[in-house]
């Protein structure tokens, strides 16, 4: 106790993926006063070197990712760990274990199992400068066994990395083939369900009972949209299989912009009204002439417009603007909603990546914070890379008591030419 009060509490950093070893060595030397911090991995060992600096790391052989020794190399490459003390603590009983760990720049061998008593006097000779001794010639051998040793197992990683790579690679085709066939299996019974639903809100017996008695009007109103909800989330599903297996052709043809923004809000009066949102929207500042694919371009602007809805607050604001030169046209949309942290703005132009908490998760598309499937602002970018556009976006940050909101800003050829388009749609 009068010890550690006279001399500052050393760190010292354990790597070790045994729990009892580790547990034994971090209690003794704990117990003696060292600070101790412990790893399970050799990569996780280096980051806390990096992070704390300790005053020595003892490091054990055989990890299950990088080994001790090339823990040491790697440390000794930063100037940091010059004169850092590593010293092994290890069970192998290989014979020239030790030349190999001090041609590695190791400074000292400690084997398990662990005595408990000398371990302090260890530690502190070497926490002192004290280093292993090693005939000089030796050494120079060692130095060349432990680079060939390296240069192996570099080579069998390098092999392994390339293997789970063609793994994880058909891993995600299977994934996209999944995602597409349950979605097709889907949709035929759910349109014709959808169909048959549509047929009975229109049937004459039911729609006098739907005025006489508003439980059964809510009931089939409330049938119909869910099962209209259902239809546009699998089709949503389709379209992104269908651009990520690169099976979309473009037609390019006479496009109006402006015409064709003003249809997709028209389609979310109800949502725009309901919310009580205001839109700014004027559609002379809008091209009349491109040449685009118009059916995939309605699909990109009705998800940023069903975006802008579904974050931001009842009365809040949706401005869609443009602007043009003599080739472009720059089309943003901008909202006073809950706004998309700047480390987020790269990210959910990617498959499946969503900002809500998917265990509350909804898939309506207009009301506040409603959420997806992560899915609307890939196909975005897909839809618009394939007509040689961009798109990105701007947000301070998000706050959803402060609602700093979000733009959106997409630049797109006037003409995307036929030979210019890559033949299929690729993400
Ligand atoms: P989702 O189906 O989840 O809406 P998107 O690909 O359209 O998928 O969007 C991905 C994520 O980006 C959303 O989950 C949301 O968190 C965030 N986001 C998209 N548009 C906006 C916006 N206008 N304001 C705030 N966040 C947005």
């Amino acid at each position: 106790m009068t010890e550690e009060l006279q001399t500052p509490r050393r760190t010292i950093l354990y790597i070790e993926d045994d729990a009892a070893s580790r547990q034994l060595v971090l209690r003794t030397l704990h117990h003696v006063g060292y600070n101790v911090l412990v790893a399970e991995r050799g990569l996780d060992g280096i980051d806390l070197a990096r992070q704390t600096l300790p005053d020595l790391i003892l490091t054990d052989i055989d990890l299950p990712d990088l080994n001790g020794r090339e823990i040491a190399t790697t440390l000794r490459s930063d100037a940091r760990f010059y004169d850092t003390p590593i010293v092994a603590l290890t069970a192998s009983d290989r014979h020239d274990e030790r030349e190999l760990a001090m041609a590695a720049g190791i400074n000292g061998y400690l084997t398990k199992p662990v005595n408990i008593e000398e371990l302090q006097i260890h530690i502190e000779h070497y926490l002192s400068g004290g280093q292993d001794e090693i005939d000089p010639e030796r050494l120079d051998l060692a130095r060349e066994r432990y680079l060939e040793e390296v240069v192996v197992r570099l080579e069998k990683r390098i092999r392994q990395l390339e293997e789970t790579n063609k793994a994880l690679y058909r891993l995600d085709e299977m994934k996209d083939t999944f995602i597409q066939l349950t979605a097709h299996e889907l949709r035929t019974p759910l349109t014709l369900v959808y169909g048959y639903t549509r047929l009975l809100e229109d049937h004459p017996p039911l729609r006098d009972m739907m005025t006489q008695d508003t439980g059964i009007a809510t009931l089939i109103t409330g049938l119909t949209e869910s099962i209209g909800r259902m239809h546009a989330v699998i089709d949503e599903i389709l379209t992104m299989s269908r651009i990520m297996t690169n099976r979309i052709d473009m037609t390019i043809k006479p496009t109006n912009l402006g015409a064709l923004v003003r249809k997709v809000l028209i389609g979310f009066d109800n949502a725009i009204r309901d919310r009580n949102l205001t839109v700014h929207f004027d559609q002379a500042e809008w091209p009349i002439s491109m040449r685009a694919d118009d059916d995939l371009l309605r699909i990109a602007v009705t998800n940023l417009v069903s975006n802008a809805i579904k974050y931001t607050p009842d009365e809040g604001h949706i401005y869609l603007r443009a602007e043009m030169d003599g080739q472009h046209v720059m089309f943003t949309v901008k909202d006073t909603g809950i706004g998309i942290d700047v480390a987020e703005h790269e990210k959910i132009f990617e498959r499946f990546h969503t900002l809500n908490d998917v265990s509350l998760h909804t898939t309506s598309k207009t009301a506040f914070n409603g959420g997806g499937i992560g899915l609307g602002l890939p196909i975005c970018r897909g839809i618009i890379s394939a007509h040689g556009g961009r798109i990105r976006v701007e947000s301070p940050g998000r706050d959803r008591e402060k609602c700093p909101g979000s733009e959106f800003v997409v630049i797109l050829p006037l003409i995307t030419k036929a030979q210019s388009v890559p033949k299929r749609i690729k993400l």
